[in-house]
């Protein structure tokens, strides 16, 4: 069993749409470890986005994850970091996959309702990040 760290994004409690995501992560098995609301500001925003701080499209994803309240959570399961990716989706909603979470619900390439960590060191190193104590 492994354990992923996903972000329910600003724009899916915006648009009512947590309960939606969250349902299909639980439908699929997957266990919730953790689970916050919280508002982030930009330096949390940078230190889960570290690699991504120096490109072009960073300001407006900082502007965009701290607009307003996101939902931080563990999941765990079995192969739960690829499981998750694949339920998320590709990272253009207009490109994703109908059946996935962007695909069947995002229309925007930097509103894209998820995030879910992308390799057990990453995992690892956003788990520590979000939720220190666990
Ligand atoms: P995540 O890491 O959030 O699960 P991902 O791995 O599919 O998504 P990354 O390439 O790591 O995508 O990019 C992180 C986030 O940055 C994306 O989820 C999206 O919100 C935003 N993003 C990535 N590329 C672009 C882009 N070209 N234009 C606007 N926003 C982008």
């Amino acid at each position: 069993s492994q354990r992923t760290l996903v972000l329910i994004k600003p724009d899916a409690t915006r648009r009512g749409l947590v309960g939606e995501v969250l349902s299909r992560f639980e439908a699929k098995g997957l266990t919730i470890v953790a689970m916050e609301q919280r508002l982030i500001d930009a330096a949390q925003a940078d230190a889960h986005y570290h690699e991504h701080v120096e490109k072009d499209f960073y300001p407006p994803l900082r502007d965009f994850v701290t607009s307003g309240p996101l939902v931080a959570l563990v999941l765990e399961g079995d192969e739960a970091i690829e499981v998750v990716r694949a339920l998320n989706g590709a990272t253009d909603g207009r490109k994703a996959a109908p059946g996935t979470i962007r695909g069947d619900l995002s229309l925007s390439n930097r509103e894209n309702l998820v995030h879910g960590s992308d390799s057990p060191e990453s995992a690892a190193r956003e788990i520590a990040l979000w939720f220190p104590g666990l």
